[in-house]
């Protein structure tokens, strides 16, 4: 097996091993093939190691997580990278926002805005937009991230795909409720959940339920809260979605707290402040352990409350220090504004191409209906509709120098051949006889089904004379075409009257004197010209 393709092989294995959730040995793999293959490209490269993100993301190991993705933007700067950038660019960034740094993952967010734009993913650069709303959340700007959200809506009303509809409806609804306006969050709620539930989107349904819970308390509905709160936890702890464990546990801690459920309480917060020191959430951590204190405050437990309480200003001090948003946001704004601007125009070009390509189709299906309404489905020649719409005009523009003339063409005992074969074989002679008459025809003249076994050709240019000499050329050809075998040796021969316009001719009496040659013909014997 050469390199490449065991290469190839190990990797679906490390998925595979992902797909059971099963990231142990998926990381031991990964590891035993940087050890065993020094030297693979980047692009394959970058492949382990957002496997290996993948692993850690799913453990929880949320500073591995951030060097993997780090190791990988840093290989990812070639050209024909970029889509691999883009996807880089975008993890890492929700990746620092978790991990509450602020400052790389606004920065990371524009960098995905730019890139996505600039590749025509324009779902990843919406996504990226509507990620950094939830900074303005953190900075308790959430007037501001409200307003963000809402130009997001704005922006994809037309291009939102499922994914997308339900994102922006969440983080709307989360910022409803910072904004202490629990309808809207409820409302938002309800139009988010079937798509959710349709796409079954585990970790939006978690986030859905949980603010779905914020709101309620909001409203005091406390025991419908827990409810949703407990079924949020569920969500989470199936999707490993730990932010998601954390926040329903401090969430259920508070509401427990309350209710003077100690005991339970304490549980909820145990188990949260776990996890958010397992997986390194930092702010959370400290929220579980102010909500700790509280607690313990509460029950008369002074020391423990104190020490609660110490643990998390310790955290502060190092958090404080990491999200200095405010002092960024001048630039940022001007960023994003910026930004802003070349997404609408995006938008609008989009919403173009896609307009553009609903015309297109619109007017074919136009073309095509308009074809088969003046066509005759048996011989797909012009049909009687056609005659009617367009000989009329034909017949106002005649001159001395434009002169028309009509033939009308009649298959000799028809009837007989229907009766002695069968009506399957008379239609293909009348499909047969189709095909003659449009290689006898120049492209100006058009042949006309006009009737069951009777056409008419209008032969522009063409004086009585010229016209008989065309109908006499065809009525030769029909006698001499080798029809199908299935006809044995029947000769099959059919009869034209000629006719030419003169002004003032309707429709109507041109055809009737081109129907008086044609019964002149048959009564004289039929296979033959009349003028
Ligand atoms: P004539 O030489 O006097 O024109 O005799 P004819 O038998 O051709 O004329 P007639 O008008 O008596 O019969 C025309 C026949 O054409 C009757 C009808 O069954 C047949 N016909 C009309 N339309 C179709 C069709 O679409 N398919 C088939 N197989 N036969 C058709
Ligand atoms: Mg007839
Ligand atoms: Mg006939």
């Amino acid at each position: 097996m050469n390199h490449a393709t065991l290469f190839s092989r190990q990797l679906q294995q490390i998925s595979h091993n992902l797909e059971q959730h099963a990231p142990l040995p998926a990381l031991a793999l990964i590891h035993e093939m940087n050890s065993a293959n020094p030297r693979v490209n980047p692009k394959q490269k970058i492949a382990l190691l957002l496997l290996k993100a993948q692993a850690e993301t799913e453990l929880g190991q949320s500073h591995a997580l951030s060097n993997t993705l780090n190791e990988a933007l840093g290989l990812s700067q070639g050209a024909d990278l970029a889509l691999e950038r883009l996807q880089i660019m975008n993890q890492l960034a929700d990746q620092m926002y978790t991990m509450g740094n602020y400052r790389q993952s606004i920065q990371l967010w524009l960098s995905c805005i730019e890139l996505g734009l600039e590749l025509g993913d324009t779902t990843t650069a919406i996504s990226a937009f509507i990620s950094i709303g939830g900074i303005f959340n953190a900075a308790d700007e959430h007037e501001r991230a409200y307003k963000l959200h809402l130009q997001a809506l704005q922006y994809c009303r037309n291009i939102a795909t499922p994914y997308i509809y339900c994102t922006i409806r969440l983080y709307l609804a989360a910022d409803a409720m910072w904004l202490k306006r629990p309808a809207d969050t409820l409302r938002l709620l309800d139009e988010a959940d079937p798509i959710i539930q349709q796409h079954q989107f585990h970790h939006e349904l978690a986030e859905s339920y949980l603010w779905r819970a914020q709101a309620l308390l909001q409203l005091n509905q406390n025991d419908e809260a827990i409810r949703y709160l407990n079924q949020a936890l569920a969500y989470a702890e199936k999707t490993h979605h730990f932010w998601a464990q954390i926040k329903c546990g401090h969430q259920l801690g508070l509401v427990y707290t309350q209710q003077q459920r100690y005991a339970d309480a304490e549980q909820s917060l145990l188990e949260a402040q776990a996890i958010a020191k397992d997986s390194e959430f930092m702010q959370l951590l400290r929220d579980c352990l102010l909500a700790l204190s509280t607690l313990y405050e509460q029950m008369g437990q002074a020391k423990q409350a104190l020490l609660a309480l110490q643990a998390a200003h310790d955290l502060e001090h190092g958090l404080a220090k990491r999200a200095p948003i405010l002092e960024l946001e001048p630039r940022i704004l001007k960023q994003l504004a910026l930004l802003e601007t070349r997404f609408s125009l995006e938008i609008s070009r989009q919403e173009n191409r896609q307009l553009i390509e609903v015309q297109a189709q619109q007017s074919q299906k136009l073309d095509q209906l308009r074809t088969e309404v003046e066509q005759d489905p048996l011989t797909k020649l012009a049909n009687r509709r056609w005659l009617d719409t367009h000989l009329p005009q034909q017949l106002r523009s005649i001159s001395e120098q434009e002169p028309l003339s009509i033939l009308l063409l009649d298959l000799d005992h028809f009837k007989k051949i229907n009766d002695d074969f069968s009506h399957l074989i008379g239609d293909e002679v009348l499909r047969e006889l189709g095909f003659i008459l449009q290689r006898a025809c120049r492209d100006v003249d058009t042949p006309v089904r006009y009737g069951g076994e009777e056409f008419l050709l209008s032969l522009r240019g063409l004086n009585l004379f010229s016209a008989a000499k065309v109908a006499e050329r065809i009525r030769h050809q029909v006698e001499k075409h080798r029809w199908p075998a299935s006809l044995g040796h029947r000769a099959v021969t059919i009869s034209i009257g000629v006719a030419q316009a003169h002004q003032g001719d309707s429709l109507s009496s041109l055809i009737e004197r081109a129907d008086q040659a044609l019964y002149c013909a048959k009564s004289l014997g039929r296979n033959r010209v009349e003028l």
